[in-house]
């Protein structure tokens, strides 16, 4: 618990940056705004730090030995919770912005720059990933990311329909709660007065979705509560009675 006047714990930064003297710069300047910084030289030893700790924000130059910036920004899509990337560079042209950007940097800074710059956009940085992200739906180790619509377990890509996305969306957003059939078939499928039922329908995908979302896992994550409907999730919900 908070006591009043505790002092919160620094943010940690990971900086990748080949060169000595502006990472070094670059550490100093952090740790005179408080803020609690490693630094790697290359791109592979970055993603040694960001395999084995958790950072609030990356400064990530774009220009490195061996594995470079955009190498870095592909290999933390894949994972699950990314911390926020600065990306920067000598490089201004507009494509090199739309590169940087699409490959997954939150913001891009053009060097030379000004360390209150760096400050401000980092600042902004944390902030923004402060806030629980509303485009993101995850239980244990299963995310959806509701932008780009791409979903995945355990970092590994799965392959849904339009149809089976949106099911387990409305699954996720339902999460420690049981859905019914009938709450699907108004929801997901938007079919409110068909003559035939859709739980035939609604079956089939449930069980593409358990085939695709927990084979091959240990821990199931979807699941049929018979003459209920269903739930997706680690642990189960209570059962209305
Ligand atoms: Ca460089």
């Amino acid at each position: 618990m908070h006591t009043a006047g505790a002092i919160p714990a620094p943010m940690k930064i990971l900086i990748i940056e080949d060169e000595v003297k502006i990472a070094t710069a670059i550490r100093d300047c952090l740790a005179s705004a408080s803020y609690q910084a490693d630094v790697a030289h290359t791109g592979n030893g970055g993603i040694a730090f960001l395999t084995e700790r958790k950072y609030d924000a990356v400064i990530l130059d774009w220009m490195l030995p061996g594995c470079d910036g955009i190498g870095v920004l592909q290999w933390l899509r894949h994972r699950g919770a990314k911390p926020p990337v600065l990306l920067l560079t000598a490089k201004d042209s507009v494509e090199d912005r739309v590169t940087g950007l699409d490959s997954g940097a939150d913001d891009y800074l053009v060097k030379p720059f000004a360390f209150a710059e760096l400050l401000a956009r980092l600042r902004a940085l944390t902030r923004r990933t402060a806030a629980v992200d509303p485009f993101q739906l995850q239980t244990a180790d299963l995310i959806l990311d509701l932008n780009t619509r791409w979903a995945s377990r355990a970092k590994a890509e799965i392959i849904l329909t339009p149809r089976e996305f949106d099911l387990l969306a409305f699954m996720l957003r339902h999460k420690g709660d049981i859905v019914s059939r009938g709450m699907i078939a108004q929801e997901v499928w938007r079919e409110t007065n068909r003559s035939t039922p859709l739980d035939n329908v609604i079956d089939v995908h449930i069980a593409r979705l358990r085939r695709k979302v927990d084979s091959g896992h240990a821990t199931r994550l979807i699941h049929t509560v018979r003459g209920v409907g269903f739930f997706c999730g680690e642990s189960s919900p209570t059962v209305p009675s």
